[in-house]
């Protein structure tokens, strides 16, 4: 296929470092966010839709958390396999309309937990700061879906100075989150103006990019956007992967760009029914990541946002899967579980309990074989 200014196969375009190639053509990220997704007419065009997804795009269009999608992510898609983990992430369906109990528009309670403008703190040593309401793509499953993709867009730097100011006057603050929306949506000049005031807080130790956009966008991890982020560091990037189907060659090349410029990587998972609720699959994801470099470092209970009751799991379930998949995995490829407790008052690691009888100085475990054995306390001084 031959589009507009589209290189030919046979000719070698080589990338410049900002991702455009040669003849200064718009970089492919740029061209994949502006080429997404973002309604129930174009959906259709891609994919076989069945009712409850069309009526879901058409919602989302109209008035519920908005739709989008990258050419890319999409061309990771089954077109005609309805329950494709990668379609449920992203196609809105018309269940998000309904109710479950214990849902919470705001599940984490931001809003409550906010000490300056886009500006989190839930934690005494950490702050999350939402540097953007925009996102690549839109997950249906989405925690911040009350403000993800509204009208706020990018957040200026003065906007965030009172987030800035109440940091410096917060010194036990060493560790911000930058996060959104997806911070690396923004532009790299943008993105380097909210890292470098961050840096000048003297308090700040390390600096978290929270992004789906090695997941989604993978064209954006250039030569360009690494090198204006490396004098920044210790930079740690947080990605987002679910599925094993989306550590293509691209997001594997991504990760190892991230790796290979000093950012340590780790895996936030959500855990979804219907999409990584598998044994299986979550063994296959934790190794292709660990071999990526990218440590999995949390499996995600999903959060009872407001309309995701149909892609989440029972919390047992979870527990179930963090039985068979422990001694069989090797640690480093082991997140793990957590809840993030609804009304944002932190994450609690839940999973199989070993333990199985305490008595004073005496624990008895059961092991992952199923073998009984006891553990004595030394004596007391
Ligand atoms: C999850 C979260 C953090 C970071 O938690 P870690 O367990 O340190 O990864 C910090 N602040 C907020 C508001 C969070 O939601
Ligand atoms: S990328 Fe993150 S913030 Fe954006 S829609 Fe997905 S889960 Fe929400």
């Amino acid at each position: 296929m031959q589009g507009p200014g589209r290189p030919s196969s046979a000719e070698v375009v080589l990338p410049r470092a900002d991702g455009a190639d040669l003849r200064g053509r718009t970089p492919e990220w740029k061209w994949q966010l502006a080429h997404a997704v973002r309604s129930s007419r174009e959906l259709a065009e891609h994919l076989d839709l069945c009712d409850a997804e069309r009526a879901g795009a058409e919602r989302a269009e109209r008035d519920g958390f908005p739709l989008a999608i990258t050419p890319y992510y999409l061309s990771l898609i089954d077109r005609g396999d309805p329950s494709c983990p990668i379609r449920r992430q992203v196609v809105p369906h018309v269940a998000e309309r309904e109710v479950t109990r214990g849902d919470l528009v705001d599940p984490l309670g931001e809003v409550a937990h906010e000490v300056a403008p886009d500006l989190v703190q839930r934690y005494p040593d950490r702050a999350l700061v939402l540097a953007t309401d925009r996102c690549a793509v839109y997950c249906r499953f989405c925690t911040r879906s009350r403000m993800v993709g509204g009208a706020g867009g990018t957040r200026t730097l003065e906007h965030l100075t009172p987030a800035f100011d109440w940091l410096a006057a917060h010194p036990e603050v060493r560790d911000v989150i930058v996060s959104g929306g997806d911070p690396l949506t923004l532009t790299t000049d943008r993105l380097v103006a909210v890292i470098a005031r961050l840096r000048r807080v003297e308090s700040v130790e390390t600096i978290r990019l929270a992004t789906r956009v090695p997941v989604v966008l993978p064209q954006r991890i250039t030569a360009e956007l690494l090198g204006a982020l490396a004098p920044y560091h210790p930079l740690w990037v947080m990605t987002h992967f679910n599925h094993p189907k989306e550590l293509t060659p691209l997001a594997r090349q991504g990760l190892e760009r991230l790796a290979n410029a000093g950012f340590p990587v780790m895996n936030q998972s959500v855990l979804l029914r219907g999409v990584n609720d598998d044994a299986a699959v979550l063994a296959e994801l934790f190794r292709g990541l660990v071999r990526c470099r990218a440590r999995p470092y949390y499996l995600l209970q999903a959060d009872p946002a407001k309309g995701t009751g149909h892609l989440r799991t029972p919390i047992a379930t979870g527990v179930a899967l963090m039985e068979q998949l422990w001694g069989r995995l090797s640690g480093i490829a082991l997140p793990k579980l957590v809840v993030d407790t609804p009304g944002g008052f932190g994450k609690v690691p839940i999973g199989p309990d070993y333990v199985i009888a305490r008595r004073p100085g005496v624990t008895r475990f059961r092991t992952p074989r199923g073998i009984e054995v006891e553990y004595f306390d030394p004596a007391p001084e």
